[in-house]
């Protein structure tokens, strides 16, 4: 069923979803990278049928839609998408194993579709508009409850042989380690991410230190204790909470360092759920990463900058992923130069970029 008619409204729309385990988020997103309308559902779960899933799709791509001139719809899907953009391969808590879903989905609703991995998208959203525009070279982590990744290399996204590239998350980091739900042992994920956060604080509760802020946020249910909360408790100057942000920190800012040594990247991004506690994370992890990095004295020790988007990033890269798509006048080519940005940022490479929210201008005048 298309999803509106020939002409209907005289602008044309750009649809982002953010397809992730849980539910979908679908919005409208300007040119300039601002999130104009949204629309959300609930993802059935991956033990339904594959119709069920592209039925909440529809239901909130259509109600963004509103009956206007759709331009493209982008995906931005947790799990992996192969590297040309077709199919998934696998995701972890949604049912499609291989399926076409980009063909799938152009075909029902009758626009161009495009597709990519959330994380891959959330590092379009930052090079596009956010913390690494201007970067030829960038990193992209993303830390919720693991840690996803994304590696643009002069000024290419780069997708890897199975479009795996960025999985940083599975490197690992303790041989012989903690056990990770990928099957394999010491990941860093394990000891950086949301999960590994909250299993710090639950040791440091077991162990009777003093963590009274923290109890008092979670009314006294160490198992009623949210992220959130921790950062909030952390604020507060709750000795767990800050030993354990001091510690996935430190763990950051390791990884981190062996990334840079293989990548040499002129800006490292952090985004996802957990860099919202900005500096009580990201200071020991600068601390760490300086220490650890090999060559740290005769070098230029990249910026460690939180990410400009938060919820909305994977919508507005999964946008931007059909702006550069339909500017080609064909499916995104995923390898591709990213939104030519490398030039204009040569431009402008001798004086230092706006970062954040405040380069969406300068963005958007590139005229995709
Ligand atoms: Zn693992």
């Amino acid at each position: 069923m298309p999803l509106t008619g020939p002409g209907a409204g005289l602008r044309p729309v750009v649809i982002g979803v953010d397809v992730g385990g849980t539910k979908v988020m679908a919005a409208e997103v300007a040119p300039d990278g601002s999130v104009v309308s949204v629309a959300h559902a609930s993802t059935p779960g991956r033990r339904v049928e594959v119709e069920l899933v592209e039925a909440a799709l529809t239901a909130a791509v259509t109600e963004v839609a509103a009956g206007r001139r759709v331009a493209g719809v982008g995906l931005a899907a947790a799990g992996f998408v192969d590297s040309a953009g077709e199919r998934v391969m696998f995701a972890p808590h949604l049912p499609w194993r291989g399926h076409q879903v980009r063909a799938r989905l152009a075909e029902r609703w009758q626009v161009p579709v495009f597709l990519d991995n959330d994380a891959n998208c959330a590092a379009r959203a930052e090079t596009d508009y956010g913390a690494a525009v201007g970067a030829d070279d960038a990193l992209v982590i993303t830390l919720g409850t693991g840690i996803g990744g994304a590696v643009v290399l002069d000024g290419v996204l780069h997708r890897g042989r199975n479009g795996m590239a960025g999985e940083f998350g599975h490197a690992q980091v303790v041989p012989g380690g903690r056990g990770c739900e990928c099957g394999g042992s010491g990941c860093w994920e394990q000891y950086c991410s949301g999960n590994a956060l909250r299993r710090h604080v639950r040791a440091s509760l077991e162990a009777g230190l003093a963590a009274a802020a923290l109890l008092g946020l979670a009314g006294g249910d160490p198992e009623a204790v949210t992220g959130p909360m921790i950062t909030e408790a952390a604020r507060l100057g709750d000795p767990a909470c800050l030993a354990a942000y001091a510690e996935v920190g430190r763990w950051l800012g390791v990884g981190t360092a062996n990334l840079v040594a293989a990548f040499d990247p002129e800006v490292v991004v952090i985004g996802g759920g957990v860099s919202a506690a900005g500096d009580l994370l990201l200071e020991p992890a600068r601390r760490a990463l300086a220490e650890s990095l090999v060559g740290g004295q005769d070098r230029v020790v990249p910026p460690l900058l939180r990410a400009s988007f938060g919820p909305e990033a994977g919508v507005v890269g999964a946008a931007s992923m059909v702006r550069e798509g339909l500017g080609r006048g064909a499916r995104p080519r995923l390898g591709g130069r990213l939104a030519g940005a490398a030039a204009a940022n040569r431009a402008t490479a001798a004086s230092r970029r706006p970062r954040g929210r405040a380069a969406r201008g300068a963005s958007s005048r590139r005229g995709r």
